[in-house]
């Protein structure tokens, strides 16, 4: 909790949701920290001139209230699964963890976290869309949820909404190791946690802030041992000096440590990213990562073939040996 009063020195607060329960109940999470009432989010998270690392050494939350929508159908550079219907939901925008590779510093102007807290109204087009046909929706892409869930408790909301809807199916992406705040919850089978995973040498040099491979894979371990099938995602998979060492030897102990038949799936993917968001990410963090000699195609940045397909090439056949090909999906 004191990783959050250090960043979260200041909260902003939207006038239109000063009094919505979950502003009401966000707030008691930080008796210290100093609130400043706005009119609208945007004049805080895209004045003209802003640093994005400044304010990510010391982020600050912006609470708000959602007028558009928060759902957008999932890009071709994300996995499906295989399903029809594909959805992303943008309700926080922007992550405590701080992985060099994220895309989120090309998309966002700054990398103070808003908070859309009217929930309800993402409930009600989520239903609106049901009504139609079934839906796939992945609700921490452009954040990660569970390593928020300590002040939020939107995992929770979305696990009991998610019960009462069977044609709905949820994928809650994380890196975090704080499972234990939902463990005590009836998840149901239509909810899928998926945790991503990386060699804990790719880790520690990349994906700052964010829990070690060992701490997430307690974290996956919990789940399992509560009967919950979750979903594993290696991506990005990345061209680093000795990568084959590494990644052989990162799979062999993730499926040695976890129950294989608690896995629903398994995806893999290479470093990829839009061009203009890596353009962006080139003048705000020039490093190892975002300067890579990338090759661009279709409006996307990523590894020539030759590389990519290499990568992949490697992570299908170490996964395979532990789980059927047909559980692994590749982009
Ligand atoms: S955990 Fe995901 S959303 Fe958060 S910084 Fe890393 S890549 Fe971005």
């Amino acid at each position: 909790m004191n990783y959050y009063r250090k960043n979260f020195s200041h909260i902003y607060v939207e006038k239109a949701i000063k009094d919505h329960p979950e502003t009401e109940r966000i707030l008691e999470s930080f008796p210290h920290s100093t609130i400043v009432d706005i009119e609208r989010y945007m004049d805080v998270f895209s004045p003209t001139y802003q640093d994005f690392y400044s304010e990510k050494a010391s982020q600050k939350i912006i609470l708000a209230k959602s007028v558009s929508t928060l759902l957008f159908p999932g890009a071709p550079v994300c996995q499906s699964f295989g399903n029809d219907h594909f959805y992303y939901c943008s309700g926080v925008m922007n992550c405590i963890y701080d992985c060099e590779y994220c895309y989120l510093q090309g998309m966002y102007p700054g990398a103070n976290m808003v908070i859309f807290v009217n929930l309800e109204d993402t409930f009600k087009e989520v239903e609106a869309l049901l009504a139609k046909h079934p839906v796939y929706l992945c609700i921490s892409y452009d954040t990660d949820l569970l390593a928020l869930e300590g002040i939020l408790g939107f995992v929770k909301k979305w696990i009991e909404f998610t019960k009462l809807h069977p044609s709905l199916t949820v994928e809650c992406r994380t890196k975090s190791a704080g499972f234990d705040l939902v463990e005590a919850l009836d998840i149901p089978d239509n909810f899928i946690f998926a945790w991503t995973l990386s060699p804990d040498e790719v880790a520690r040099k990349y994906e700052h802030r964010a829990p070690n491979l060992s701490a997430r894979l307690e974290s996956i371990k919990r789940a399992q041992s509560k009967g919950l099938s979750v979903r594993l995602c290696f991506d990005p998979i990345l061209h680093v000096t000795n990568y084959l060492l590494f990644y052989s030897a990162f799979f062999e102990r993730v499926f040695s440590e976890l129950d294989i038949d608690l896995i629903t799936d398994v995806s893999i993917g290479t470093f990829r990213i839009s061009k203009s968001y890596l353009s962006s990410m080139r003048k705000k963090r020039p490093c190892e990562i975002t300067t890579y000699p990338y090759e661009t195609s279709g409006g996307y940045y990523s590894y020539s073939d030759a590389v990519n397909t290499k990568l992949l090439d490697m992570a299908e056949k170490e996964i395979s040996r532990y789980i059927p090909a047909e559980k692994i999906f590749r982009i």
